[in-house]
């Protein structure tokens, strides 16, 4: 016999004892969270260690849940909310865009079509609207919500693929001649998953050199269009990037724009990361020629506060995305589609989550000018880390810092073996990291061992990076010292 009595959700009543513990929880700790170590001292395993085998036959007061919140999860939890999180490219969750998601679960609508979820899919269509304008970007640009960077880019690559006209969405990819997708030695690795999985296939891709500062050289890609289009290749889109992820450098957009329209290729931009920056007239400098491209992402879950997951997509030509994208299933049907938008048409989801509510909140708690603020003192705060490092005698930069990344190395005075330098870097990375004050990561940069600070939590200030810099040093003369 069943020992359930209820059919039903948790009572409203226990909804709200608990739903009060649970947001004092969050915010103690987000007040406290400076006080954890970055990175949790843990093995691979101590969190499964700890958890049963099997799901509970009977149900668990909630009160017990929240208990083992504390004794298994949160120990187990790297600290991305630190102030001291200055690794990959960190996204850190404000307080309205943490509220936000709470109603987006509690109205649990799922955004496929305007039917079904019409104050989702109108308020999506609002927010991208006037971020658009935030960052500046022509009328034409039209938005959509997806997860991440790497599925945005995927999607507007799928449209590039459509474009070419070879009726692949009928077809599929027999018989079409090697398609060729563009993209700097330094683009992110989601541009090759997108190859991966449109069928473009590894080989598909040409990785176009860059210059000394780590941009796409455009006679480059001139070069290796011609050559493909002489080997009887199509060539379909350029990725450019601005804000690469190991160095932050900028394709120059413009200059590839113009060989783009040219061979009439579809220029994709991604922005994933220093788009944002689009808000600040003083960074427009790197945005000359998105003006020209067809698609851009850029994703407020990256450097806007907004919790992960939330990547927009702005396209010029949203009706090849659409002709890449829609099916339309009986059920699906309604009686409004020829008058409003049904995200599920330009994509592969057909289930999609209410994200623009969190966007709303924190562009409106923050407004533009709360939001500039704190780009502006990022950019600030790594200008002078910047300044900190080419200052002192045993580091060097390894690369320029055009926003709030800080890409660099120890070099005492007297080393040029560039093996012993690698494995001091590598261990004086391992070693900071071990200290638990901080979190910093690493990438490879013409062979050399880079270590890498990024400045764009929003709970990081003057005396973290003071902290973080007292750290690398501190480490670096213990290491010398121990020999
Ligand atoms: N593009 C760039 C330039 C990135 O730096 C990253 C990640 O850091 C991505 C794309 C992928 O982002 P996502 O995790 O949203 O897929």
């Amino acid at each position: 016999m069943s020992k359930i009595k209820s059919y039903g959700d948790m009572p409203a009543e226990e909804f709200k004892k608990y739903g009060y513990e649970l947001i004092d929880w969050a915010a103690n700790y987000i007040e406290n969270v400076g006080s954890f170590p970055v990175l949790p001292k843990i093995k691979p395993g101590d969190v499964k260690r700890k958890l049963p085998n099997h799901a509970p036959q009977s149900s668990e007061p909630i009160n017990k849940i929240i208990e083992d919140l504390d004794k298994i999860i949160l120990p187990g939890t790297t600290h991305w909310q630190h102030p001291n999180f200055m690794a990959y490219f960190n996204s850190t969750a404000s307080g309205p865009g943490i509220l936000a998601e709470l109603i987006s679960a509690t109205f649990n609508v799922n955004s496929m079509l305007w039917k079904s979820a019409p104050a989702s899919t109108e308020l999506e269509e609002t927010v991208l609207n006037w971020f658009r304008e935030i960052i500046n970007l022509p009328k034409e640009f039209w938005g959509i919500i997806y997860d991440t960077a790497s599925v945005s880019s995927m999607h507007a690559i799928a449209a590039a693929r459509e474009n070419i006209g070879f009726d692949i969405r009928k077809n599929g990819m027999s018989g079409v001649p090697k398609l060729r997708l563009y993209c700097s030695e330094q683009a992110h690795s989601s541009i090759d998953k997108s190859a991966l999985t449109l069928g473009i296939g590894l080989d598909g891709i040409r990785k176009i050199q860059v210059d000394s500062e780590f941009r796409m050289i455009p006679s480059e890609l001139e070069k290796a269009i011609k050559e493909d289009r002489a080997n009887d290749c199509v060539p379909f889109c350029v990725v450019a990037t601005i804000g690469t992820t190991s160095t932050t450098s900028v394709d120059p957009v413009e200059e590839i724009a113009k060989i783009c329209t040219q061979e009439k290729i579809w220029l994709h931009v991604d922005a994933a990361h220093a788009g944002v920056t689009a808000m600040l007239p003083e960074m427009n400098r790197h945005f000359k020629g998105v003006e020209h491209a067809d698609s851009f992402v850029v994703n407020p879950h990256k450097w806007l506060f907004v919790p992960v997951d939330l990547s927009i997509l702005y396209t010029r030509k949203p009706e090849v995305l659409k002709k890449a994208f829609s099916l339309s299933a009986e059920y699906l049907k309604t009686a409004e589609d020829s008058s409003v938008i049904n995200y599920m048409d330009y994509g592969i989801q057909l289930g999609r989550r209410f994200r623009s509510l969190k966007f709303w909140f924190v562009l409106r708690y923050f407004g533009v000018e709360g939001l500039q603020t704190r780009l502006r003192e990022h950019i600030r705060l790594g200008q002078f880390f910047a300044k900190w490092i080419d200052e002192h005698p045993h580091f060097e930069r390894v690369a320029p810092t055009p926003f709030s990344t800080i890409c660099f190395r120890a070099k005492p005075t007297g080393w040029n073996d560039e093996k012993k330098l690698n494995e001091l870097n590598e261990k004086l990375l391992n070693e900071v990291n071990l200290t638990g004050k901080i979190f910093i990561t690493h990438t490879k940069l013409n062979e050399k061992f880079t270590i890498r600070l990024v400045v764009s939590g929003l709970r990081t200030e003057e005396k973290h990076l003071e902290l973080a810099w007292n750290v690398i040093q501190e480490t670096f003369y213990k290491i010398l010292n121990d020999g």
